[in-house]
């Protein structure tokens, strides 16, 4: 088989032996002549243009010029030995330097010849210099050679000290490149390269390490790229097919007595038309006879809770019982509360379970949802614990879904014969190419449309000095008759440093608001729950002015009057966790504010930040901008992703080809669900190999 090629050790590349071998192992993993060939250039410098001297400055990347090489001396003594020259062309003169290899200098460059030079412009006591210039006499050949980009590697240190620079990989690059001819197999179906008119797999990786020229490069890079993407989407809709063929899922199909009471009598006010279009979605698809997994995104305030226990009806009027699973205590208990007051004196039976709950309470509980008298079961973490029995479970839906472990939505499965429908909602929006990526095998709702009647909120960025100013807003704010949280970081729970801040921030509130006429709480995490949860309930029935905490206000709470949302040392916060704490206000009729408090020294990232957050409130956009900042890795969630299987594609950038992917994925599937076509055996060999080395792709739900 021609991939045989590929799988070649790499100490059978002239230039490797054993000793290198080792070293792109350890340093790369690069075993093979493919993993070398997959090792991709970072960047290509351009080396078809030739700078004229008077050009150079300091901020320019690698540069070429060309011209007499001058005027070689020595200078300094010992370890500050160098030698300098000038590159004169007929503009002008730049410096050249070297620190080393100073006896080999010597007399290696002749007056009167003409250098091509290629180098680095770096600015040192004020004058431009090139260190460590590669230069070359100029001939035909390599004016010829120069006319190309040229590729950059990355490499290590280790591996630079053994001469595998960006140089070195270069060349074995280029010697591995002239023995692919007619090697390499393609791996994608014929179908799609005719389609899409992509490169061929050998021609792509020819041309991504030497390209002749930029068009053909990025033409090379698109085709790699869209293998990338296409290897995900196509496991990502095969696990996706093959749990709706293998999981049967409860057929919600009556829309009875519960679900019409609600909304003909109950629902307080009229769903917008986004939260109708996607309860319709969810009905269809609990309807289907196929398990439910689908991801509900909807902005903060965007009306998801109302959703949520309009699906959980739907599975009480179909005989089956439902759960809502939130993060926190605090939250489990908000929803409780406002689930109970939307449904007033309707007869469903609601529970709460959390780690607080009494044995007792907790045994009574048991018995309800085992004999299936309790209708929705409202909790935490405590949901899943093995005690916890349904009678029969149909739909489970989890809030703020990132922050629970796949694991731990696994256990939810077990719990009945039939895995329950899922519904995942999450309040941070997800760009559009990660969802596609993470969770392209759930099915999406959005909510893309806010209740009526919202006014923006407006955002400012502060800085800690402007303080006194920020008071007096807060005064008049509660003058009004307006609430206000100042919310203080805590990265780390561990931290006695952020401790001191709240607290310092804490007493210094207390002294500029206090008693009689203004009251002021505080909640963070190093209290009792009961604590908590008594200054908690004290802020939401409006006793307390002003309410003091870390994040553990961050999701979920609910208190429309409170109009101001203060954010102090706001750079240490990511923007999504930004965009979800103002989400905490404007959720009443009046006009709310949320203020960023700064030290005055910003980073460019914290600039960009504050920025976005004052310049929009839409959390898509904003999602955008995290996922640029930060790239996928870190963003909460992708961790276990294993996402960065991928090498050159970027889901940050390249969302057009994974469109392209997405679609061919499902084109390629609905032709062949099993991959077992001959025209598909190589890209299922190819997507094979590739697994071996990561991700475990059955990991959602
Ligand atoms: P989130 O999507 O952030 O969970 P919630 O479900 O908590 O949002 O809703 C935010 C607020 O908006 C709540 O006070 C809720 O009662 C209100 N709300 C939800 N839907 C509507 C609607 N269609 N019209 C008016 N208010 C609504
Ligand atoms: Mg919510």
């Amino acid at each position: 088989m021609a991939n045989n090629f590929l799988e070649t050790p790499i100490e059978y590349l002239k230039g490797v032996g054993p000793e290198r071998a080792k070293l792109l192992k350890q340093e790369f993993d690069i075993l093979s002549f493919g993993d070398l060939l997959r090792w991709y250039p970072y960047r290509y410098v351009d080396r078809t243009r030739f700078y004229k001297t008077t050009e150079i400055s300091g901020d320019l990347p690698y540069v070429q010029l060309r011209g007499q090489i001058l005027g070689l001396k020595t200078s300094g003594q010992g370890k500050s030995m160098r030698m300098t020259a000038q590159l004169v062309d007929a503009n002008g003169s730049v410096e050249l330097v070297w620190f080393a290899g100073l006896k080999w200098l010597q007399g290696k460059y002749k007056p009167g010849l003409e250098y091509v030079v290629f180098g680095k412009p770096t600015v040192y006591n004020g004058k431009i210099n090139i260190a460590h210039p590669e230069t070359e006499e100029v001939t035909e050949d390599n004016l010829k050679r120069a006319s190309a980009l040229q590729p950059m590697y990355s490499s290590s240190e280790r591996s630079k000290m053994k001469g595998l620079d960006s140089k070195g990989i270069m060349k074995l690059q280029k010697t591995l490149s002239l023995m692919i001819d007619k090697q390499i197999e393609e791996t994608l179906p014929e179908k799609t390269i005719s389609n899409l008119k992509l490169l061929s797999k050998e021609e792509s990786l020819r041309q991504i390490h030497f390209p002749s020229n930029p068009q053909i490069q990025q033409r090379a890079e698109a085709r790699i790229k869209f293998e990338e993407f296409l290897h995900i989407q196509l496991r990502l809709l095969r696990v996706k097919m093959m749990r709706q063929e293998n999981v049967r899922g409860w057929v919600f199909d009556t829309v009875g007595e519960k679900f019409n009471s609600f909304f003909k009598d109950y629902l307080p006010f009229p769903l917008t038309n986004a939260q109708k279009r996607v309860i319709k979605e969810i009905r269809q698809d609990m309807g289907s006879g196929k398990q439910m997994n689908r991801l509900l995104q909807g902005d903060v305030g965007s009306g998801k809770t109302i959703v949520a226990l309009m699906c959980m009806l739907l599975a009480n009027d179909n005989g089956f019982q439902a759960c809502l699973m939130a993060p926190t205590e605090i939250l489990a208990v908000q929803h409780f509360n406002s689930l109970r007051e939307l449904l007033q004196d309707m007869p469903v039976h609601v529970g709460l379970l959390t780690g607080n709950t009494k044995t007792k309470d907790r045994r009574i509980l048991h018995e309800a949802l085992r004999a299936g008298e309790m209708h929705i079961l409202i909790g935490t973490h405590a949901l899943i614990e093995d005690e916890v029995q349904f009678k029969n479970l149909g739909l489970v839906v989890i809030d703020e879904q990132h922050r629970f472990g796949v694991e731990q939505r696994s256990k939810l499965w077990r719990k009945n014969s039939n895995p329950p429908h899922i519904l995942v909602m999450t309040a941070t929006p997800i760009p559009r190419t990660l969802a596609m990526t993470l969770y392209g095998d759930l099915d999406s709702s959005i909510i893309d449309e806010m209740p009526p009647g919202r006014k923006q909120i407006k955002t400012v960025h502060y800085y800690d000095s402007q303080r006194l100013r920020v008071f007096g807003f807060m005064k008049e704010q509660i003058a009004a008759g307006r609430q206000i949280y100042v919310v203080y970081p805590l990265i780390d729970e561990s931290k006695t440093m952020d401790y001191k801040n709240l607290m310092d921030g804490y007493e210094s509130i207390s002294r500029a608001f206090p008693l009689p006429e203004f009251k002021v709480s505080i909640v963070h995490g190093q209290m009792k729950p009961a604590d908590k949860n008594f200054e908690m309930q004290r802020f939401v029935k409006g006793e307390t002015n002003i309410m003091v905490a870390t994040t553990v206000i961050e999701v979920g709470v609910n208190v429309p009057n409170a109009s101001v949302m203060i954010i102090e040392s706001a750079e240490r916060f990511g923007l999504s966790q930004l965009h979800q704490l103002r989400g905490r206000v404007g959720r009443g009729a009046e006009q709310s504010f949320c203020i960023l408090m700064t030290g005055a020294k910003l980073g460019k990232d914290s600039k960009l930040r504050m920025d976005t957050m004052v310049r929009t409130n839409d959390g898509f956009e904003i999602a955008e901008v995290d996922l640029k900042l930060r790239g996928p890795g870190d963003l909460e969630g992708t961790q276990q992703s294993g996402l960065l299987g991928l090498r050159l594609a970027d889901i940050t950038k390249d969302a057009i080809i994974l469109q392209h992917a997405r679609g061919v994925a499902a084109e390629i599937l609905d032709d062949d669900p099993t991959l077992g076509k001959s025209v598909h055996a190589a890209l299922l060999q190819e997507m094979k190999r590739e697994q071996k080395s990561s991700v475990n792709w059955g990991r959602i739900s």
